[in-house]
This record gives C-alpha cells, sequence and structure tokens, in this order.
C-alpha cells in the first residue's frame, strides 16, 4: 500500500522520441499541463519531470529537447548515441527514471494516446496499484490493415501461452518496485509488454480512446512491426520448436504409410511410377527439414545475442531539470 498522503509522489513521464521533431513541441505543452494539473491537486510531488528520450534521432529532436530543457523545469533529456529501437530506447528511460521516481509512467511521443488518462493512472497508483496497463478502447483510428494484423498477433501470442494484456501498448504506469524487479531481466530481445506480467504486483487496466498521430509518420514500418511480433513470440514461447518437432513426427508416421505403398507398388511390378511421388516426398521433406533448421536456428541465434551480453543502450548525454540547483550537462 503506497501512503502518499502528506507527500505526494514523484512522476517522471518517459517518452521515446526517434525523428519526432514536428510532434514534440506540442507533446511538450501538453504533457507539461497535465503534470502543472496533478501538482495543484498535489496528486504527485513538484520535483516530477518529464523524460524525452532521443533514439539516435537525425532530425532536430535533441536540439528541441535542449531548448525546451532549458525554460521548462519539466522537460529532461538522455540522449542515446545509436538507434537502440523503441523498447531500448524506452528501458533506458525506465531506468534512469527509477533513480528519482516512485512511479513511472511511459508514452509514445506522437500523442496517439490519450494525455487525460494519466491522472487514473495516478489515482489508481494511489489506490495501491503497482502497475497500470493503458488499454485502448477502440482501434477506430488504426488503419483496418493495423488492426487486423495486431489483432492476429494478440491471438496468436495468446495461443502461444504468452501472457499479455489486449489491446494494451506500451502506454503504462509502473512503480519504483516493479522497475526494480525489471532490472534484473536481463535479456537482449526486449518485449516488455511480456516481461512486465511476469513480474506480478497488484496491477489493474485503465481504458482509453486512441487517437491519430498528432503529425509525422509511423516510426513503425510493416518490416519494424512483423520483427517485432516475431521477437515477442520467439523471445517467450516454444511453442514453434513444439510445432517442429509435432510436425516431424507426423511426417514420420506418413512415411511409414508411404514406405508400405512403395513396397507394396515394387512388389507388383510398377517400378517405374513410383518416381513422381518419390520427387515429391524429396522437395516436401526437404522443405520441412529447412524450416525447421531455420527455427532452431532462430533460437540459436537469441542464445548466441544473449551470451554476448551486449549493452543495450549507451547514453551520450544526459540533461537535468533546471530546478535543480546547479543544472549541469553530464557527458558519459
Ligand atoms: N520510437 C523510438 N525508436 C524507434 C522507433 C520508434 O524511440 O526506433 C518511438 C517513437 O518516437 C514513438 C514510439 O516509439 O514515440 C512509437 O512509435 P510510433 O508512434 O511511430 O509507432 P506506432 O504508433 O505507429 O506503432
Ligand atoms: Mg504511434
Amino acid at each position: 500500500m503506497n501512503t502518499y498522503e502528506d507527500v505526494p509522489p514523484v512522476l517522471t513521464i518517459v517518452v521515446p522520441c526517434y525523428n519526432e521533431e514536428e510532434v514534440l513541441p506540442e507533446t511538450i505543452g501538453r504533457l507539461s499541463k497535465v503534470l502543472d494539473g496533478l501538482i495543484r491537486e498535489r496528486l504527485i510531488a513538484e520535483e516530477s519531470t518529464v523524460l524525452f528520450v532521443d533514439d539516435g534521432s537525425r532530425d532536430r529532436t535533441w536540439d528541441i529537447i535542449v531548448q525546451y530543457n532549458q525554460s521548462n523545469p519539466y522537460v529532461t533529456g538522455l540522449k542515446l548515441a545509436h538507434n537502440a529501437g523503441h523498447q531500448s530506447a524506452l528501458l533506458a528511460g525506465l531506468m534512469k527514471a527509477k533513480q528519482t521516481s516512485d512511479c513511472v509512467i511511459s508514452i509514445d511521443a506522437d500523442l496517439q494516446d490519450d494525455v487525460d488518462v494519466i491522472r487514473e493512472f495516478i489515482l489508481k497508483f494511489h489506490e495501491g496499484y503497482e502497475v497500470v496497463y493503458g488499454v485502448r478502447r477502440s482501434r477506430a483510428t488504426d488503419t483496418a490493415f493495423k488492426r487486423s494484423t495486431a489483432l492476429w498477433f494478440y491471438r496468436l501470442m495468446q495461443w502461444m501461452g504468452v501472457d499479455i494484456v489486449y489491446n494494451h501498448a506500451d502506454y503504462r504506469l509502473t512503480s519504483k518496485r516493479v522497475l526494480d524487479n525489471l532490472e534484473n531481466f536481463k535479456e537482449v530481445n526486449l518485449f516488455l509488454r511480456g516481461i512486465i506480467p511476469l513480474i506480478g504486483f497488484k496491477s489493474t487496466e485503465v481504458y482509453y480512446d486512441r487517437h491519430e498521430r498528432f503529425a509525422g509518420e509511423s516510426k513503425y514500418p510493416l518490416k519494424k512491426m512483423l520483427s517485432f511480433a516475431f521477437d515477442g513470440i520467439t523471445s517467450f514461447s516454444v511453442t514453434p520448436i513444439r510445432l517442429v518437432t509435432v510436425a516431424g513426427f507426423l511426417f514420420f508416421l506418413i512415411s511409414i504409410l508411404a514406405g508400405v505403398y512403395v513396397l507394396v507398388d515394387k512388389l507388383q511390378g510398377d517400378t517405374v511410377s513410383g518416381w513422381a511421388s518419390l520427387m515429391i516426398s524429396i522437395w516436401f521433406i526437404g522443405g520441412i527439414q529447412l524450416l525447421s533448421l531455420g527455427l532452431i536456428g532462430e533460437y540459436i541465434g537469441k542464445i548466441y545475442k544473449e551470451v554476448k551480453r551486449r549493452p543495450l543502450y549507451i547514453v551520450e548525454e544526459e540533461l537535468s531539470s533546471i530546478r535543480s540547483a546547479a543544472r549541469e550537462r553530464v557527458r558519459v
């Protein structure tokens, strides 16, 4: 149970940004307004901030963060040295934010998620929830293609036994305690949506309507989306490997039947007529073998990556709030 009646909790909102120059000024404005309101209501502490993680953007994203950092006390920044990807950028922000906060909310830079729900997140946190999932009520603003692929993705994940919250992306509140535990998950193939439910603690859901992107284009083209979905499945489930085993077993049974058939055929003296079925089976088995090898290789590839223990992100520069007595620009 959190007892924040006298001293309100410190909140940090973490926003991963990749080439978001078009939306950032608006995002900063809206989030600052939300923080203003919550501080006035004494729901969060005055030291609460928004941490913008620049994920190796090639546009003016970092310049904008630096510029606002000089005038807006809520704005803090973290610049990654290269494009680490959405999940890694988010993790970088969460790990930095937890050092100074009681709770952390992650949200995309593009204002697709309703910022007014942040107040409900905080109220739930006051009630003692340590994880609050933001869940989309409808996906009316997404394209039909994105909607149906997303639905299939959730179904597939569920079928494979991966516990994820339906229609929840990375808009959520987590307590410092949850983040401390997240730090112990050392995996390189990051799929935060799958890891957070694994950590546990008291959790709840808050519903909201998702808007269209405020400006700019999606930074998740089909290729990135597919590889994200594939990562989600292979990092959490061994079902694909089991399917290969089941398929292998089935083909073994079929090959016995085929063997009997070929023998009978041969005893009857029709040797030449077996050529077609032989060719077909060679191709078929060859295909299955390749598929199996590919899948096994996928897992071995993952083991390889985990074994290397490479850092997921590298911090280049940090900006703290101008509120901090001596404002320092730390170079790491
Ligand atoms: N993003 C990031 N690194 C990347 C790709 C995306 O930090 O390599 C950020 C992006 O700036 C945004 C969030 O991740 O804040 C979600 O991306 P986007 O809105 O483009 O995805 P979509 O909503 O279209 O799935
Ligand atoms: Mg978006």
